[in-house]
C-alpha cells in the first residue's frame, strides 16, 4: 500500500511425499492426487524410473491396475531435461517409486519447487531389512506434507510396517510382487526374524 510498486510474491512449489511399503495403496494415492490436480485444470507430468518393469513400461500401475500414463526415465538428468522440454510448462510433477533414483534426484526436486512446481514423490521408506531406502528419507525431511501409508499385515491384521521379503538374495532391489513379499507389522515382523525365517542385513 502506498507503494508505486506491486510486489508480487514468486511463487514456490511444495514438496508432498507419500511412503510406505508395498501394497499400502501409494500408487492408487498418487492416481488419486493426479486427479484431483487435473480437475483444478493444473498440467501434470507423470514420471518413474526405469527400473520397474512390471505390467507396463509407460504407465504407473497401482495394483488394482489402475493406470496413470506417465514417462520412464532412466535418471534424474534425464527427468530434469524432460520436464524443462515440456510445452505447455508443467505445474506439476508426479514421481513414483522415488527409492530408485539416484541422489541427483533432490537438487532436481529442488529447483522445481524454487520454480513454483509442485512435486508429489511416491516410494518405499524402508527396504525389506528395516533399513532407510535412497532418497526417501532425506525427501520426507524436506518435504511439506508426508504421508506415511500402511499395508495390512498378512499375519496379525494390524497396520503393516514393512514389506516382509519371502526369498533369499544379497541384492537390496528384487523386483517382486505378490508372491515375493509380505506386509507385516513389527511386532510379527520381529517374530519372523527371530525365528531366522528372514536373512539379516545386519549380521
Ligand atoms: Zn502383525
Amino acid at each position: 500500500m502506498g507503494s508505486e510498486y506491486t510486489l508480487e510474491k514468486k511463487k514456490i512449489g511444495k514438496l508432498t511425499v507419500n511412503v510406505g511399503g508395498m501394497f499400502s495403496g501409494k500408487s492408487s494415492e498418487l492416481l488419486r492426487q493426479e486427479r484431483r490436480y487435473t480437475l483444478a485444470n493444473k498440467v501434470v507430468f507423470s514420471v518413474k524410473p526405469k527400473i520397474d518393469d512390471r505390467y507396463s513400461k509407460q504407465g504407473i500401475v497401482t495394483h488394482d491396475m489402475n493406470v496413470l500414463t506417465s514417462e520412464v526415465v532412466r535418471s534424474s538428468e534425464e527427468l530434469r531435461k524432460q520436464f524443462y522440454m515440456q510445452n505447455p510448462r508443467p505445474d506439476v510433477v508426479l514421481i513414483d517409486e522415488i527409492q530408485f533414483f539416484d541422489k541427483g534426484i533432490i537438487g532436481v526436486i529442488e529447483q522445481f519447487i524454487a520454480d513454483g512446481i509442485d512435486v508429489v514423490a511416491a516410494g518405499l521408506d524402508m527396504d525389506r531389512f528395516g533399513k532407510p531406502f535412497g532418497v526417501t528419507p532425506h525427501l520426507m525431511a524436506i518435504a511439506d506434507h508426508v504421508q506415511k501409508l500402511h499395508a495390512v499385515c498378512a499375519d496379525c491384521g494390524e497396520d503393516a510396517w514393512i514389506s516382509y521379503g519371502m526369498f533369499v538374495a544379497d541384492e537390496e532391489i528384487v523386483i517382486g510382487e505378490r508372491e515375493k513379499y509380505l506386509p507385516l507389522c513389527r511386532a510379527c515382523f520381529m517374530e519372523r526374524t527371530a525365528d531366522h525365517r528372514i536373512p539379516s542385513s545386519s549380521q
